[in-house]
């Protein structure tokens, strides 16, 4: 067999089309389209009002089984068949995808654009700065973090008397004084029926200076998207300038920030900016209120930072059909899906026959449950089909396969025919497919194929996919043929959504009180026997449901690595407890994040982090070794 180029190489081969023959072809309109660039470019939100009346096309979700070092290829695998459906079988396709954060981009996973010949395009721009909303979500993240110290400096350090009159100062022409903008919603919130600030009793002027954040309460993180350890915790406010205001505190990787998850889900400029200034950034010191980035006047400021990177973003894969890349939160403590605006967008613009083919991140047990929880019941959107894409090897490893060490060669098992192991860690994926049958919708498996897989062991896993409850299984050869190698895969997903049953159904309802909610997914969907809540966990729990939050749902922050919240059980366990840590509330993102074992917000380097193949060409100026 021929050997297949890196993906980069790929890549630049293949002749990129212009962004507006793109977008044109979807249907975009002209005035719809910001080009950044000839390969790149926003879509306005505005296609959701010109097709508001219009049908939406079918939306298929690909999740995947628990993830191993070895990569299963789920990205390739979205690309692969968007390619087999757009190119080779004549549907309407989008495909959309998350943008990856640079942090993992330099440190060991390399680039996320699909692989093999089925991939995003241009790789190089995707997998870095793109149209720069990370970036905007880092300044939006951070400007929030200077706000919240500046304002506890201020409050410190000034009398009630001084913090009105800076915060109100008199109009040098009338010494008049006027409320400004970002003052309304703490106003209103306060219950401050006024429009003249001279109107204020004393008590109302002491309610609306003083925040009183308690600074031990504080829980926004300033955030920067590169992985780097040593900002796991510091301090801050060490100048002499800042009077002894230390304050400890910590980094978190951009794509972690609140504001990607609400970049994620949120529906529309209106919903961004009552989101944003609904985020909770701590609470007061009598503990009585929870101060909210509208009560720092900085919602309004936010969104203005946040407006464009709220506009999808229109690339194409290597066979020319269009595709979204739009947010990227962390699957194992965010939402873990790409944005509900991208696929609300395409949906409309593939129609009613069309499909539009996103992405879950890591195993069914967090990124499609995510998917179903929050973005399909905060976006109302409904799968048409689910698809888990497995791999020999991740099977193999998931039947006890021996790990593999990074820069090692690979073990031999993993590239000769080992039929029992395949059959063995089938159990992990038996798991998954009971799993996504849970919400009613038709599930097709897709073999993501490795040249050195045996057909014995992928009939393996076909037949018993099918045997334990898949609509259909397939094989599917896309990485190394593209479109073409997909087609079987597209057919299948076809069949699925036009011939299968859909009775697609939460697991649990707005109503149910938050604890329970959480012992649904532990019990349902990973298959643990219960759940252990800290004391803090239940007391936070209770405080949220009894302050009005108790209908958000629950965003579960654990490793991706198994059903549990133990990386090292591998398979299918049962008999194990989910450990409820800490409970926080996301209230910009509209849901509870419950946190089971220890999760790295700020993931490190490791020894020998991809940027050493890094560089550019200095003949062509273009990229070189990004993976
Ligand atoms: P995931 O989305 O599951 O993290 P990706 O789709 O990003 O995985 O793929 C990870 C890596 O594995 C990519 O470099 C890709 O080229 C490679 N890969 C995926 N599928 C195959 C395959 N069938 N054969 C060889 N390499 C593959």
């Amino acid at each position: 067999t021929t050997p297949v180029p890196s993906d980069i190489e790929i890549a630049q081969s293949v002749s990129i089309q212009p962004i507006c023959d793109i977008a044109d072809s979807a249907g975009i309109l002209s005035e719809e389209l910001e080009l950044y660039g000839n390969t790149k470019a926003k879509v306005s939100l505005s296609v959701l009002e010109r097709l508001s009346n219009a049908p939406d096309g079918k939306l298929c979700i690909v999740a995947g089984m628990n993830p191993t070092s070895l990569g299963e290829g789920k990205s390739t695998s979205t690309v692969g068949v968007s390619q087999a459906l757009g190119a080779h079988l004549e549907k309407n396709v989008f495909t959309c995808i998350r943008q990856p954060s640079q942090g993992p981009t330099f440190g060991i996973k390399g680039g996320a654009a699909g692989g093999g010949w089925s991939q995003v395009l241009p790789m190089e721009d995707f997998n870095l700065h793109l149209t720069g909303d990370i970036h905007a979500i880092s300044a939006a993240t951070n400007l929030l973090a200077a706000a919240i110290e500046t304002r506890m400096y201020h409050e410190n350090t000034q009398t009630n008397e001084a913090l009105f009159r800076r915060l109100c100062p008199p109009d040098p022409k009338d010494g008049s004084r006027k409320f400004c903008r970002g003052m309304f919603p703490r106003l209103e919130k306060l219950g401050i029926n006024k429009n003249n600030p001279a109107d204020l009793t004393e008590e109302e002027i002491l309610r609306f200076v003083r925040l009183d954040i308690d600074p031990d309460s504080v829980q926004w993180n300033r955030v920067v998207d590169v992985n780097d350890r040593f900002l796991r915790c510091i301090d801050v406010g060490k100048a002499r300038t800042e009077k002894g205001m230390v304050r400890e505190t910590k980094f978190d990787i951009s794509v972690a920030s609140e504001i990607m998850a609400i970049l994620a889900l949120t529906t529309s400029l209106a919903d961004l900016r009552s989101r944003l200034g609904r985020i909770v950034i701590g609470e007061s010191k009598s503990a009585d209120e929870l101060i909210t980035a509208d009560d720092l006047g900085i919602g309004g400021a936010l969104t203005v930072l946040m407006k464009d990177a709220l506009k999808p973003n229109l690339l194409q894969t290597l066979e020319g059909t269009p595709t979204f890349v739009h947010a990227g939160p962390f699957a194992n403590i965010a939402s873990g899906n790409s944005s509900v605006v991208a696929d609300q967008v395409a949906l409309k613009l593939v129609g009613p026959d069309g499909f539009v083919v996103t992405e879950a991140g890591f195993g069914s047990e967090i990124g499609l449950e995510k998917f179903v929880h929050l973005k399909c019941r905060l976006g109302g959107l409904r799968p048409s089909v689910i698809v888990l894409v497995a791999t020999v090897r991740a099977l193999k490893m998931h039947g006890g396969g021996p790990p593999v060490i990074a820069g090692t060669a690979l073990p031999d098992v993993y590239t000769s025919e080992h039929v029992e192991l395949v059959s063995k860690g089938f159990e992990n994926l038996r798991r998954h497919i009971e799993h996504a049958n849970l919400y009613k919708v038709p599930v097709v498996v897709c073999c993501n194929r490795f040249r050195t897989d045996s057909g014995k062991e992928l009939d393996t896993i076909v037949k018993m996919s099918k045997e334990a409850g898949a609509y259909d299984a397939v094989v599917s050869n896309h990485w190394e043929e593209g479109g073409k190698g997909a087609v079987a895969f597209g057919e299948a997903v076809i069949a699925a959504t036009s011939e299968a049953k859909n009775e697609f159904q939460f697991l649990y309802e707005d109503a149910m009180p938050l604890r329970e909610k959480i012992e649904v997914i532990a019990t349902k969907v990973y298959g643990a026997s219960g759940v252990e809540f800290s004391e803090n966990a239940t007391r936070r729990l209770e405080m949220y449901q009894a302050r009005g939050f108790g209908k958000m749902p629950i965003c579960i922050a654990k490793t991706q690595y198994s059903f549990s919240a133990d990386a090292n059980l591998k398979g299918a366990p049962t008999g194990f407890t989910l450990p409820v840590r800490e409970v926080r509330l996301s209230a910009g993102a509209g849901f509870v994040l419950a946190i089971c074992g220890t999760i790295q917000t700020m993931p490190g380097l490791p020894t020998r982090p991809a940027y050493y193949n890094i560089d550019v060409d200095l003949k062509t100026g273009r990229v070189i070794g990004l993976m």
